[in-house]
């Protein structure tokens, strides 16, 4: 096998390890057709199934493909002793399927059990790229190929990555356990009360503002004992009068008055 396709592989099933599971030794289910193809090519399958799945492999083969393998008579005998070495996989198919449809069946929505398929079955092949996590290999010319992985795998694997980005189930459980509690601290900070320098502000306005007004208190009273006087000093005949017209006859008055008196 050549180096890149080597590490393009070993790569692909580090993927399959890391997002869907996949642990060593690999299952690999084979088709009745991929046995063919080994024995009459005399390919010795488990030694090249570890080649290209980079790791130990334990070979699999459902009731359903062994019995397809036996229809097709004496002639196919090695093949169906390369099947026969093999794991049987119990499919409980009570009357013997063709086995494409047996595989599908055992895969399933989800290939839960993490099998590697090996086909030799196009169709077959194309109906397995459209369930996520399946490796699929198949011998192409005596090579075997491990298929790059398909859309829909690849679909299911960046999802897994964004959700694995994200908080997961059991953290969004702590978050909104926790996350309450800030909110009302943060509200509760709010209202405690206003900001203390405002709050200093404020006296400090309301201080001068009263001085200010017993400043202007205190000027009205000076004023108004000013006018007092006056008037009294007017009143007493003094010099000072506080208006314009009572002055004369006032002073009158007091000179008619006074020069009897003095007389
Ligand atoms: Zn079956």
């Amino acid at each position: 096998m050549r180096q890149n396709r080597s590490k393009a592989y070993r790569k692909l099933m580090a993927m399959y390890s890391t997002s869907f599971g996949f642990r060593q030794p690999y299952q690999v289910l084979v088709d009745s057709e991929t046995c063919d193809t080994a024995s009459s090519q005399k390919i010795d399958l488990l030694t090249r199934m570890e080649s290209v799945l980079v790791g130990s492999v334990k070979m699999m083969i459902t009731q359903c493909c062994i019995h397809e393998l036996y229809l097709k008579g004496k002639s196919h005998q090695p093949a169906v002793d390369l099947a026969k070495s093999f794991e049987r996989r119990k499919c409980n198919h009570k009357e013997a399927m063709p086995g494409d449809e047996c595989i599908a069946a055992v895969v399933g929505e989800t290939n839960k059990h993490r099998y590697v398929i090996a086909t030799q079955s196009h169709p077959l092949r194309v109906g397995l790229r459209a369930i996520p996590g399946v490796p699929i290999v198949h011998i192409n010319r005596s090579v075997m190929i491990l298929e790059p992985a398909s859309d829909t795998t690849l679909q299911f694997k960046h999802r897994a990555e964004q959700d694995a980005l994200g908080p997961s189930t059991s953290e969004k459980a702590m978050l909104s356990a926790v996350a309450p509690p800030p909110e009302p601290v943060v509200k509760k900070k709010g209202p405690k009360g206003p900001n203390p320098l405002s709050v200093k502000k404020k006296a400090r306005k309301h201080a001068t503002q009263e001085v200010n007004t017993r400043v202007a208190a205190a000027r009205v009273e000076k004023v108004h004992a000013g006018n007092k006087r006056k008037l009294h000093e007017a009143e007493d005949g003094g010099k000072v009068s506080a208006g314009a017209e009572p002055r004369p006859k006032r002073r009158r008055r007091n000179k008619t008055a006074s020069r009897p008196v003095e007389v």
